[in-house]
């Protein structure tokens, strides 16, 4: 083995942040199927790149097809699924990125063990609730998801024939049936703004 390699520890997280003009952060969006999270998550997406804010959004559609195409929706795959993005996102807030997830994330449980992840890290975390109740989601129902789970074709659909733990303490609480996008996006911009997690935006 070689003897002249110097191992580098590499930039620590604050040295990139300083660098990078920017801290990065994870903020988690759950909530029920249709609740909004993947309307407001890209919307926050647009508006902070806009003021100049690296922000990357993770969802089913980069995730699942992708990153974790060998999970299925056993309860250990779903585990596993939260666990990795949860770990992605991770790197992202790590590169000084706003990591946006959008996933529906049921169980407390699974959001404790993302938490932790970042917490450990020492990198901030951010529970967004979209909450709305189930009725109006079901009759959004834009991927006509709560019919075919009614019809009994998707078992365990949250909501209707599984659970969703609602956040116990979310930082962030917006309710998508009373709220407009943008004053979704406004709430969730302002808390990261009186947390120092982000510069004003102007
Ligand atoms: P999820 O990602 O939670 O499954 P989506 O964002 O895919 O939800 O779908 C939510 C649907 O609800 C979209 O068709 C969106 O246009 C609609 N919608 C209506 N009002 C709102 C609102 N105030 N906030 C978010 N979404 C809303």
């Amino acid at each position: 083995m070689a003897t002249n390699i110097t191992w580098h520890a590499g930039l620590t997280h604050d040295e990139r942040s300083k660098i990078s003009g920017q801290k990065g952060l994870t903020i988690w969006l759950t909530g029920l199927s249709a609740s909004g999270k993947s309307t407001i998550a890209t919307a926050l997406e647009q508006h902070l790149l806009h003021y100049g804010i690296n922000a990357y959004r993770l969802d089913g559609d980069n995730v699942r097809f992708g990153l974790n195409k060998d999970l299925g929706f056993s309860e250990a795959d779903r585990n596993e699924n939260i666990r990795r993005i949860a770990e992605v996102a991770k790197l992202f807030a790590d590169s000084t990125t706003v990591a946006i997830t959008s996933f529906i994330s049921p169980y407390r449980a699974d959001r404790d063990t993302a938490r932790k992840l970042h917490d450990d890290a020492k990198l901030p975390f951010l529970e967004v609730y979209v909450d709305v109740p189930v009725e109006v989601a079901e009759q959004r129902d834009p991927k006509g998801l709560y019919k075919k789970a009614r019809a009994g074709l998707i078992p365990e659909f949250t909501g209707i024939s599984a659970p969703y733990e609602e956040p116990l303490k979310p930082e962030v609480h917006v309710h998508s049936d009373k709220a407009s996008v943008e004053e979704s996006v406004k709430q969730i911009a302002d808390y990261l703004v009186a947390q120092g997690l982000i510069k004003k935006l102007e």
